[in-house]
């Protein structure tokens, strides 16, 4: 439902931007905005022709941090283009549109503004879900048995075993092993692994320090008096649960109209299979978030409003010469589908897309033996220019996923190459923003029937 901004009846689209860490956000963001606003690289948006001013305005939630949009697009479009610092925490940026309505009444009408609410947030985030069905009891079971498992996890473990949570509290103690806990999350998200609870450890945003952020699990011991280690434990992963999650999907998740979620899926198939088997598992429970039924308090939140379009994006596709670009689409699609036919049952229209925000490569056919292998190049970030050849992916997804789901160590057909290229050095004439892969088509998706 659109809603209606100061009684001016100006329209407004909440559109939230999601994925974990590194998926692309900073740059879609920057480069979606600055394609906004100059859109003679946006011909498969339908509105485009109709738009007759774009601008940034002040935000209307003065309590949430700036998209720093600027520095961001600076950073990129310099004399010395480099990428930009990622997403840490949630923030906003209002861009609003002035349309000239199609059709027959366009003339007629005048043109109208429709502002654009860009909501950034770490997919980190939207695993905490989980945790409002959890106790701690349960939830340091599980975080436990995971850990133990884990070769990221045996510091921790091994002072976790070490404490005992019926003694009294003491706050070095707590310290350390919220330390401890935080250290295994990095460890383990570096390693691949994307199942890293609570979501806050690795992005505390400005809450760094905070008590409810000054846990860990612990065994439960055989009695927990009030004041006990793990008496405390639990009331602050309570308080982490009340005062930092829900606000956050309340606030923020449930008012928003559309989403765009990013996965660097080129990145874990570089990986290897346990990555993209893990990528697929996050995100399915990432996407548990965008099925209001499935979640009580999610459901009371949300009332009759909801996300109502989802768009899938794999970014970073210019690692791919386009010809590959269906393949990687394909990818996506089939790692989302149980998980896509659940959101779509509660009534959201989805899709998938291979883009990239900011092609930083062009594409070159090479002969190779007698075979023409279809390229990419860039520029390194020491300024030396190269050509990869990423490795062509599979026609059909099973081909990777079902190695991956099996626990396979490494892909039977040979491995997949990435490169971190630069952002390229760009001379842009008026009316242009930066170069990319389908943004416009996520524009479309995403903004396209807003803008009418
Ligand atoms: P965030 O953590 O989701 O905000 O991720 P960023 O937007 O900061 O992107 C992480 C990194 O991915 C960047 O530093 C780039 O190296 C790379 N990247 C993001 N988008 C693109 C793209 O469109 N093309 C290429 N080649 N690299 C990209």
């Amino acid at each position: 439902m659109a809603q209606v901004s100061g009684g001016l009846l100006e329209p407004v689209v909440r559109l939230g931007v999601t994925g974990l860490s590194r998926a692309g956000k900073t740059v879609f963001i920057t480069s979606l905005v600055a394609n906004l606003m100059d859109r003679a690289r946006m011909p498969q948006l339908r509105a485009a022709a109709r738009i007759e001013a774009a601008f940034l305005q002040p935000q209307p939630d003065m309590t949430l941090p700036r998209f720093d949009y600027e520095t961001h697009l600076a950073a990129l479009t310099g004399p010395a283009p480099h990428w930009p610092d990622s997403t840490r925490t949630v923030s906003e940026l209002r861009l609003s549109l002035r349309v000239r309505p199609s059709g027959f009444l366009g003339g007629w009408r005048g043109p109208r503004t429709v502002h654009v609410d860009i909501i950034d947030y770490p997919g980190e985030w939207l695993l905490d879900l989980a945790l409002l069905d959890r106790s701690y009891d349960d939830w340091a079971e599980a975080a436990l048995s995971q850990a133990t498992k884990r070769r990221q996890g045996q510091d921790f473990m091994a002072l976790a075993r070490a404490e005992d949570g019926a003694l009294r509290l003491e706050e070095p103690k707590a310290q350390a092993l919220a330390a401890a806990w935080t250290g295994y999350l990095r460890a383990a998200r570096a390693a691949g692994w994307s199942d890293c609870t609570p979501g806050r450890f690795l992005l505390p945003g400005d809450l760094a320090g905070s008590p409810v952020l000054t846990f860990a699990p612990l065994p439960k011991p055989a009695s927990t008096a009030r004041g006990s280690l793990w008496r405390e434990m639990e009331r602050r992963y309570d308080a982490y649960r009340s005062r930092v999650v829900k606000p956050f999907f309340r606030d923020h998740f449930a008012r928003l109209d559309r989403q765009i979620v990013l996965m660097d899926v080129l990145g874990a198939v570089h990986a290897g299979p346990a990555a993209l088997d893990d990528l697929r598992r996050t995100m399915a429970d990432i996407l548990m978030a965008f099925r209001p039924g499935g979640n009580g308090f999610l459901a009371s939140l949300f009332g009759s409003r909801r996300i109502d379009r989802i768009l899938f994006a794999a970014t970073k596709a210019d690692h791919l010469h386009h010809t590959e670009h269906p393949r990687l689409t394909a990818l996506t699609e089939a790692m989302l589908r149980e998980a896509r036919d659940r959101a779509a049952f509660a009534g959201a229209e989805v899709t998938a897309m291979s883009i990239a925000s900011l092609r930083a490569t062009t594409e070159e056919m090479r002969d190779h033996g007698g075979a023409s292998l279809a390229m990419v190049r860039g520029m390194l970030s020491d300024g030396r220019q190269a050509a990869l050849y990423p490795g062509a992916l599979p026609e059909d997804p099973a081909r990777l996923l079902v190695p991956a789901r099996e626990g396979a160590e490494r892909w039977l057909d040979g491995d997949y190459g990435l490169m971190t290229f630069a952002p390229p050095r760009l001379t842009l004439r008026p009316g242009e923003g930066p170069p990319h892969i389908r943004l416009d088509r996520a524009a479309e998706f995403l903004l396209g029937d807003r803008l009418g």
